[in-house]
């Protein structure tokens, strides 16, 4: 068997086709540009590449983002009061810090600090909880992505067993969540799992999200299951590269993400949905909710 590639970049691209005429909408309706406030605290390298694609991304589909930038031993209660002010700023409808922060920050207390409303990394514990009963605002962008990806090439999630390797609250914890509203039954992996190969060979849907350089190998993986690979590494080579031993598992997978290529495009573009979602829920707030066409929060979820 040769896997159908899962190609990230293509769904993405179709996702800000259709984000791009609601944020026309907006401005046509309401005169409203959506906007985008990014903090990044310190000079972790990775983090400053990962803030760069994401702000690159937004005029793509006419979001204005700001970069907001403090040193890394910024007092907690200015940060805060920052977070605070961007909260009731009219122009500022997304608010984004990018994890991970330097060690001595209570990442709760800054994350905690935006709004719900404006929460577009769905960080904020109303919508983790959320996520527990079905009914989050903004759901948080890698899980939210690898959703549409399965969505989008029509490959059931009910009934399924889903296989997650990988808890953090980033991406594992709430993509088993995301999974389980969708009715899969779900196995949760982590670095202290005894036997993983046990579990992953169980799953129709494999999602790996560990950050460990050719963790799944093919024998782990069961002949036509679906692999999702979240993780990124650089391989001796200096390649970007996954989690998933890719040559191998792409030859017993029905399908398979790319990286680059895959989830990662899609977290940035759930990132410009959930923006964009927040802009109108800020329209409809203040002006009321019959101001637009289509009765639409969160966008990325309509049709294929
Ligand atoms: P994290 O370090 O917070 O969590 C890693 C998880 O993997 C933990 O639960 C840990 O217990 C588990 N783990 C580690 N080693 C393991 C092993 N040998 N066996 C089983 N489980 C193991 O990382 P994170 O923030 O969740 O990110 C995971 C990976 O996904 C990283 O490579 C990160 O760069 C990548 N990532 C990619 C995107 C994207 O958009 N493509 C977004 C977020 C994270």
């Amino acid at each position: 068997m040769s896997a159908r590639i899962l190609d990230g970049r293509m769904i993405g691209r179709a996702i800000r086709n259709r984000i791009k005429v609601h944020v026309d909408e907006l401005f046509r309706v309401a005169g409203v540009i959506p906007g985008l406030a990014v903090i990044l605290i310190g000079e972790d390298p990775a983090s400053r590449v990962n803030v760069t694609n994401k702000m690159k991304a937004c005029p793509d589909v006419g979001i204005r983002s700001t970069l907001i930038e403090h040193a890394k031993d910024v007092p907690a209660e200015f940060l805060v009061e920052n977070i605070r002010r961007l909260n009731d700023d009219p122009a500022t409808h997304g608010i984004l810090v990018q994890l991970p922060l330097p060690p001595h920050h209570d990442v709760r207390a800054v994350l905690h600090a935006i709004s719900v409303e404006r929460d577009v990394d769905g960080f904020h514990l109303y919508n983790v909880g959320g996520l527990v009963v079905g009914d989050t605002i903004f759901s948080p962008c890698t899980p939210f992505g690898v959703m549409r990806i399965l969505d989008h090439a029509g490959l059931p999630i009910e009934g399924r067993n889903v296989t997650m390797v990988g808890a953090s609250a980033i991406v594992g914890k709430p993509m088993a969540l995301m999974m389980m509203q969708r009715d899969a039954t779900v196995a949760v992996c982590h670095a202290k799992t005894r036997d993983l190969a046990e579990y992953t060979i169980l799953a129709d849907v494999l999602v790996v999200a560990a950050g460990v350089l050719n963790l799944i190998l093919p024998q782990m993986v069961r002949t036509g299951a679906v692999v999702i690979d979240v993780g990124i590494n650089r391989s001796p080579d200096g390649r970007l590269v996954g989690d998933v031993n890719f040559e191998g598992i792409s030859q017993k997978a029905s399908y398979i993400t790319p990286v680059p290529g895959g989830v990662g495009p899609m977290t940035v573009t759930m990132l410009l949905a959930n923006t964009v979602s927040a802009a109108r829920r800020y329209v409809e707030r203040t002006r009321g909710p019959s101001i637009f066409l289509q009765d639409v929060t969160q966008l990325a979820l309509q049709g294929r």
